[in-house]
């Protein structure tokens, strides 16, 4: 027997432990020019701080994701995982394929998409 919430599920939760890390590495990088700025040239320190903007980006970016997989795991606890979250249709099983946290079906992501 095949449980295909269960299946996307245990994604969502090692996708989850992996984005934790990520962001725990992305912490230091963001955070190691601060420490270092006063040993450092003043070339390599603009680049130390592009790398810092980098890692910051990055950061928003893995805590958005973070926030998404938490909360596609909350729905799946809540019985309402693989509903669409604009219209109530079902998700495409493709589309949780492709991004298991995925919140819209296809018709609604591409409305969101469209430009106003
Ligand atoms: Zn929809």
């Amino acid at each position: 027997m095949r449980d295909p919430t269960a299946l996307l599920g245990a994604r969502l939760a090692s996708e989850l432990q992996e984005t934790i890390e990520a962001i725990q590495q992305a912490g230091r990088a963001a955070a190691t020019v601060e420490l270092d700025q006063s040993s450092i040239g003043r070339v390599s320190r603009m680049d130390a701080l592009q790398q810092q903007a980098l890692a910051k980006r990055l950061l928003e970016q893995l805590l958005l994701r973070q926030r998404k997989i938490e909360a596609a795991l909350a729905r799946i606890n809540a019985g309402s995982y693989g509903l669409c979250c604009a219209c109530e249709g079902d998700l495409e099983p493709e589309r949780l394929g492709a991004d298991p946290a995925a919140v819209f079906c296809m018709a609604c992501a591409a409305e969101r998409e469209r430009p106003e």
